[in-house]
């Protein structure tokens, strides 16, 4: 199949192997192609997220070629830049230092179950509502704070009907846990939905809310959050509901008119809210939810 690079992608340029992956040096974000003017020629536009962070062209043929392993025989990459868009190892200390100065209180785990453990010992005697996430059954959530707190869980439903009783239940609680489906390491968060009950409990009405999420989705910058959950999270997701373009073929947002889109709306979070007595990112080491 040819490769095929698209706006928002984030590439890495072979001679990243030899140098310090916790650094962005040689990760790039296409911006897409374009034509010479001069010369006709069809050329690749792309944006370094490091030093300066400045924008090149490159001819495409070469952009696209593969590496000459004669030249570099130690370098196992196969072309000269390919996508790292879910494989991308983030600065999870950046992250909380980001999301802190944005007002939220952030707690690191390494696992599932020692961040499901927290959540444990903190919520205790409250009414929970759970904003339709993957992150939290990944967890058991429901399981644990269910056997102490009075819980409502639009996934618990059975039918469409129990679901949205659920989902508006959820929205009066006392507290209320979601996850997101982009963290951007400058502090930033995003999410998408489709019926609306994950962004609008997240937002207002509740005393406490808890943002849960896995490494998995963090990304450089506020910009490659919101390409992770339109590209990556939406299309994932979407396959549980229905068939929207993005659930065939290749995995990307075709900012479809489907009956089935569940990308109707997009938020994102740049401070705490406000009335928020408590507003807190639980992020853990491992990969979890869409
Ligand atoms: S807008 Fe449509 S194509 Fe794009 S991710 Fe959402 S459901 Fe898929």
């Amino acid at each position: 199949m040819d490769r095929v690079f698209r706006q928002g992608d984030m590439v890495q340029h072979f001679k990243r192997e030899t140098v310090d992956q916790t650094t962005k040096k040689y990760l790039y974000r296409i911006i897409g192609e374009a034509i010479d003017s001069e010369t006709r020629e069809r050329v690749m536009v792309y944006q370094a997220l490091y030093d300066d962070c400045g924008t090149f062209v490159r001819p495409y043929e070469m952009f696209m070629s593969e590496v000459d392993h004669e030249k570099y025989p130690d370098i196992k990459q196969k072309y000269r830049f390919e996508t790292v868009n879910d494989r991308y190892r983030p600065d999870v200390k950046k992250t909380m230092e980001s999301l802190r100065k944005n007002g939220f209180d952030v707690t690191y785990f390494d696992t599932a179950e020692e961040a499901a453990e927290y959540l444990d010992r903190s919520i205790d005697g409250k009414s929970i509502g759970f904003g339709d996430s993957v992150t939290l059954s990944d967890m058991k959530a429901y399981e644990r704070l269910s056997s102490h707190n009075e819980v409502r869980d639009p996934k618990q439903g059975i039918c469409e009907d129990d679901f949205q009783r659920l989902a508006r239940e959820a929205l009066t609680a006392e507290v209320f846990i979601t996850s997101v489906n982009g963290l951007a390491e400058t502090g930033e968060m995003v999410n998408i939905d489709g019926t609306g009950n994950r962004i609008a409990g997240s937002l207002y009405g509740h005393k406490s809310v808890y943002f849960v999420a896995g490494i998995n989705k963090i990304m450089p910058n506020l910009e490659t959050a919101v390409h992770r959950a339109r590209n990556i999270a939406g299309p994932m997701d979407a396959k549980k509901y229905g068939t929207p373009p993005c659930t065939k073929g290749e995995m990307h947002c075709y900012d479809c008119n489907s009956p089935d889109r569940i990308c109707n709306a997009e938020i994102h979070y740049l401070k705490k809210m406000n009335h928020l007595e408590h507003s807190e990112v639980i992020l853990i080491g491992e990969q979890l939810g869409y």
